[in-house]
């Protein structure tokens, strides 16, 4: 069996357009949607991240903010301009890209929760993380995780009664991971870096959603005849290209598991897509509450 494979830039282009429509409609009612972004200092990687996000933003109409700060830039410095933006009406979304710089990272969860939760739209904030553990619907769920419901129902649009295993339990992504996983009905098994036997843990799973960040930690032998794999993983490795001298994959061993696997999402072209796509409809859903 070969797997088919999920496209994320299809799935995040029809999220986009939706958004695009909801942003026009709300421009007509005399609302121009605003995304706030902070970049605290030098990291070549935010920087890409940062710079598709605003173009994601200028393409769907939404107006970005930009906070470029310098890497030496202090935790007041930060309050400060979070502070200004939970009190702007034109900001409805605030993104702070993390992580900080290491002189920050003792306060960075500190910031994280000085964001007004109803403009938390990467849904970290205390209240946002309650509220997706309760089933409210009117929080900000995390961006990655919503994106992998989107890439799993094109495939399966009823989860009920599946077994779903989530490899990682971050904040960011594999806890909420698991809570829209269990409210789907799917019977959820989360596994981390202590779980004595990997194999076993993953096996069994109709859904299999991986976000470690190690290269090829998912082989053939863990994945399910069938099953649908969700690579969350973004790793830099050095290309096989002689005109790039690197390359991006995920953590699962993209060539060996396609052969068992029902549905499989590449690296890159799989979640990165949604994920973007995700923030773009919580900046919307920010401007309507
Ligand atoms: P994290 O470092 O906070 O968490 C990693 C998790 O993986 C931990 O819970 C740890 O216990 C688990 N883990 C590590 N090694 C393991 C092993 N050998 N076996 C089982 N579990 C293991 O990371 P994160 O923020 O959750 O991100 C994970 C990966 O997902 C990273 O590669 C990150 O770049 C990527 N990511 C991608 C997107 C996207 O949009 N595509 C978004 C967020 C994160």
């Amino acid at each position: 069996m070969t797997a088919q494979i999920i496209d994320g830039r299809a799935i995040a282009n029809a999220i986009k357009e939706e958004v695009k429509e909801d942003v026009a409609a709300l421009k007509a009612q005399g609302t121009q949607v605003g995304l706030a972004v902070i970049l605290v200092g030098d990291d070549p990687a935010s920087h890409v991240y940062v710079g598709s996000k605003i173009k994601a933003c200028e393409a769907a109409g939404i107006e970005s903010f930009e906070h470029r700060m310098a890497e030496n830039c202090t935790e007041q410095d930060i309050r400060h301009v979070i502070k200004n933006l939970n009190g702007n009406p034109n900001v409805h979304g605030i993104l702070m890209q993390l992580p900080l710089p290491d002189h920050l990272l003792d306060v960075q969860e500190k910031l994280v929760q000085m964001i007004a939760p109803e403009k938390d739209v990467d849904g970290l904030t205390i209240t946002n993380a309650g509220k997706l553990f309760l089933a409210h619907g009117d929080g900000h769920v995390p961006c990655t995780p919503q994106g992998c419901m989107h890439l799993i129902r094109s495939v399966t649009p009823d989860l009920r009664g599946k077994t779903a295993t989530v490899i990682g339990r971050s904040n960011l992504f594999g806890k909420p991971m698991g809570q829209l996983l269990a409210q789907a009905d799917c019977t959820v098994n989360m596994v981390h870096r202590y779980t004595k036997d990997l194999i076993a843990a993953s096996k069994n799973a109709d859904i299999l959603v991986v976000a470690t960040g190690n290269v090829d930690l998912i082989k053939a032998e863990h994945v399910k005849a069938g099953a649908i794999v969700i690579d969350v993983g973004i790793n830099r490795v050095p290309s096989d290209n002689p005109d790039k001298k690197w390359k991006i994959v995920g953590d699962v061993d993209y060539e060996a598991v396609k052969e068992v696997a029902g549905y499989i999402t590449p690296v890159p072209g799989g979640v990165g897509p949604t994920t973007i796509a995700c923030l773009l409809a919580n900046t919307v859903k920010a401007a309507t509450i």
